[in-house]
């Protein structure tokens, strides 16, 4: 088979001329492979569907897989409420106002995490945190035990006292989720685009406080998706105080016909839980997909590790994309064989997984350049930066800085009934004592146990489109 190695850029317009023979991969680098055989609609009809499809555009075997299990990992999940602030549209968790743990039943949860499972940072999430009246001393306690006290927050109620008092206690860092469906008061109908401005305030806020790892999280949505690239854009030209952005692809527990969903033998009703939607909405966004848009803007645009679906190893669930660069210029990216030295180096050094780093060390672009021997991504950044340095010596003296693009894919539906989770999960958290998917809590509040959805009359072709 003829190879044409090319940017994806150029994909969609193939696309329309209908010449695209065929989709696939070399060594993990996205391209096109070449030979007039197929137009995207036969291939759509001869392959089982869009799922089987979008994988071919990156190979998970050039990837790195991400070295995290539900023993070792890089990250735990710590629900100390489940009050909210806000409503946001896919949010999985009821919004509760008299459910804040006592710090008595957040010290026994810390202490479940810390006897299962190896965790280099803790997301402390909810619900929003910032309501839990306590949420200091949780700090404190996550960090007294050794680990990075990670803030999940829409963002609305941190002050800058509040932020001052949170480094006080030892907060790593923060990640702050915004996007334009949350009902946010004097901001509704803002665009993705729009809310950049609100990004940068927070991000300022915590450049200002100093030394506090900044995260920004959206829910990517079927009307968002084209919104992607802007805000990859925006996070470039703050890079220097933007250290991870990700991307959730929007998920629900689609309620479709052709299936009985079940507890125990027993025929449920979804209704009660609040990521229950009907199967007319779109849930099908991949991290393909995201990638892809991301190419339109940036077309070298290259992921180097990922965790797989616990249904399908070619699936990537959480996938992970780290570039170098200043405001100006990405000069490159990191390539599997850095991931992979920086989650093993972390774990013989430290006895777990590498989750946030310090702000310092993402300002550390150039040294990190050192390990281009033992890294293609890295060596072909070099270059980059060294052939723009001979013709602008000033470059030499300016900082590089790596930032993470992190794209989520949730729970897939798949026609079996099984949902595909994400395989390493590092959102695992405590419910009665175990250790189980922070995104499907609801269904072991309301019903005691896991839903399985189940074709109905034992056809798994039932829903078939
Ligand atoms: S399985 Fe659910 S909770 Fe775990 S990482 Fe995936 S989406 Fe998050």
């Amino acid at each position: 088979m003829e190879g044409v190695e090319l940017a994806l850029s150029g994909l969609d317009e193939r696309v329309e001329e209908k010449q695209v023979r065929f989709y696939g991969s070399r060594r993990g680098r996205l391209c096109y492979v070449g030979a007039g055989r197929k137009t995207k609609k036969e291939i759509l009809a001869c392959t089982i569907g869009k799922d089987d499809l979008m994988p071919a555009l990156l190979n998970h075997r050039g990837l790195y897989r991400l070295p995290w299990t539900l023993p070792d990992n890089a990250i735990s999940w710590l629900e100390p409420t489940s009050a909210c602030n806000l409503y946001c549209d896919g949010c999985y968790r009821k919004n509760d106002p008299d459910s804040h743990k006592s710090l008595e039943q957040v010290r026994k949860e810390l202490d479940i995490f810390n006897r299962l499972r190896n965790t280099d940072g803790v997301s402390i999430a909810g619900g929003d945190p910032l309501t839990h009246p306590q949420i200091e001393k949780i700090v404190e306690m996550i960090a007294a035990d050794g680990q990075k006290p990670i803030i999940n927050t829409n963002g609305l109620w941190l002050t800058k006292e509040k932020l001052v008092a949170l480094k006080k206690a030892g907060v790593s860092g923060f990640t702050f989720h915004i996007d334009s469906k949350q009902q946010r008061p004097h901001l509704k109908g803002k665009t993705e685009i729009e809310l950049n401005e609100l990004r940068l305030q927070y991000a300022r806020m915590l450049a200002e406080v100093g030394d506090i790892s900044c995260a920004f999280n959206a829910t990517v949505y079927e009307d968002t998706l084209k919104d992607v690239p802007e805000v990859v854009a925006w996070g470039q030209k703050h890079i220097d105080i933007v250290h991870i952005l990700v991307f959730i692809a929007f998920r629900g527990g689609s309620m479709r016909k052709g299936y009985d969903y079940l507890v125990g033998g027993k025929k449920i009703d979804m209704a009660p839980l609040p990521y229950a939607i009907h199967e007319e909405r779109q849930i099908s966004i991949m991290s393909t997909d995201v990638v892809e848009t991301i190419c339109s803007r940036y077309p070298d645009f290259q992921p180097s590790a990922y965790l797989n679906g616990t249904e399908r190893p070619d699936h990537f669930k959480w996938l992970l994309t780290t570039r170098i660069g200043t405001k100006d210029k990405i000069f490159g990216y990191t390539g599997p064989k850095f991931m992979e030295l920086s989650q093993t180096f972390h774990h013989l050094l430290n006895g777990s997984y590498l989750a946030y780093t310090k702000p310092k060390v993402h300002a550390r672009g150039k040294s990190m350049l050192l390990l281009a021997p033992f890294d293609k991504g890295l060596r072909r950044t070099a270059l980059a930066y060294l052939h723009d340095a001979a013709r602008s010596p000033a470059l030499l003296f300016r900082k590089l800085h790596m930032q993470s693009i992190m794209i989520i894919q949730p729970a897939d539906f798949t026609r079996s009934g099984a949902l595909s989770m994400c395989d390493g999960c590092p959102d695992i958290t405590v419910w009665e004592d175990r250790l189980v998917w922070s995104c499907r809590m609801e269904e072991l509040i309301n019903f005691g146990d896991w839903v399985r959805a189940v074709p109905t009359n034992g056809d798994p072709n039932a829903s078939k489109p």
